[in-house]
């Protein structure tokens, strides 16, 4: 038999020592080629750092290339729920590392081997004029007070505020289809971090906040939106059709907020925002191999949101796996 040049099993029984579980697909959509050259890695698998690295002919391996905003720390800010203590704890290597070790577990992970190299992120600087003439660039880095205003997506016209104004929220979309012919924020920041050595690495950007802003009124200052969804997201599925703008994307210094809302008023300690990071990383990169939340089981990387090493990938999780498809990579 001739062996095709991207042939690894689908079946997971040397690297699942648990059972005989299968992905989907046989393969990982890197070929001989790319796989006996092999690339220079920030990171890897078992603590694996900074080296230069082949890779395996039997083994899956799926590339992640990391687009990491400088300086997110300065964009924390300051008001009663902002979390310097919980953010301050972020390390990349740290939360590559611990998602690398769960994505080849033996026993609980996905049978994947996965390697990461890190960029720097370049961020569209579009500008926001808003109807009463204040202007706006980058609000990612908006610094000023973060508040937050109760229940989202309420108006509250009796108490004299809009706590979301959606008028405002389409004009920043509306601005980034005329610049860049897209329909969502974030599309750009994969469009503009393609590197054209990485064309088969999966794209990840981690960013401080959501590129938009809020408007607040009367003696309210402009805040940022503050939301307890949507600040981890996998861009994969019709919409985003053309590959340049697909990839994941988790807004950091936004999500170590994030807990205010869901534990009345207690945010993150470091260890649980370490925690929410690397199991949204894992959560968010599956989606982008062929996870979907479809038939999630409760202690599953879809159906739960916990540590990850509390987390045993399912069967079924593991059948929808399809390194050859995977999403964002430009092939
Ligand atoms: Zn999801």
């Amino acid at each position: 038999m001739v062996r095709d040049s991207d042939n690894e099993l689908p079946a997971l029984g040397r690297m699942r020592t648990d059972g005989d579980y299968s992905h989907g697909a046989g393969g990982d959509g890197l070929s001989v080629l790319d796989e006996y050259r092999g690339y220079v890695f920030d990171g890897g698998p078992n603590g694996l750092t900074n080296c230069h690295k082949r890779l395996s002919f039997s083994r899956k391996e799926l590339l992640v290339e990391v687009s990491e905003q400088e300086n997110m720390s300065n964009d924390v800010g300051s008001g009663g729920i902002v979390n310097p203590e919980a953010f301050n704890a972020y390390s990349l290597t740290n939360i590559m590392g611990q998602v690398a070790n769960f994505y080849c577990h033996s026993t609980q992970g996905m049978g994947i081997d996965l390697y990461w190299c890190r960029d720097a992120l370049h961020m569209p600087e579009i500008e926001y004029a808003y109807t009463n003439g204040v202007v706006r660039t980058n609000a990612y880095r908006y610094v000023g007070e973060m508040i937050h205003r109760g229940v989202t997506n309420i108006c509250l016209i009796a108490g004299g505020y809009i706590y979301i104004d959606r008028i405002l929220q389409k004009q920043s979309r509306d601005k980034h289809d005329l610049i860049y012919g897209v329909r969502s924020e974030y599309e750009p920041y994969f469009r503009l971090n393609r590197n054209p050595l990485l064309k088969l690495f999966v794209k990840v950007i981690l960013t401080s906040r959501k590129p938009q802003i809020i408007k607040g009124i009367e003696n309210i200052p402009y805040f940022v939106d503050l939301q307890h969804i949507g600040l981890a997201n996998a861009y994969f599925y019709a919409r985003h059709t053309d590959i340049l703008n697909q990839g994941a994307i988790i807004q950091l210094v936004d999500l170590s907020e994030e807990n205010y809302f869901e534990a009345n008023g207690e945010n993150y300690t470091a260890a649980s925002f370490l925690d929410v990071v690397s199991f949204s990383l894992a959560h968010e990169v599956s989606h982008l191999i062929g996870l979907r939340h479809e038939n999630a089981g409760t202690i599953s990387l879809l159906g739960s949101k916990r540590p990850i090493v509390d987390i045993t990938v399912t069967c079924d999780e593991l059948l929808q796996v399809n390194l050859k498809e995977r999403a964002s990579v430009s092939k």
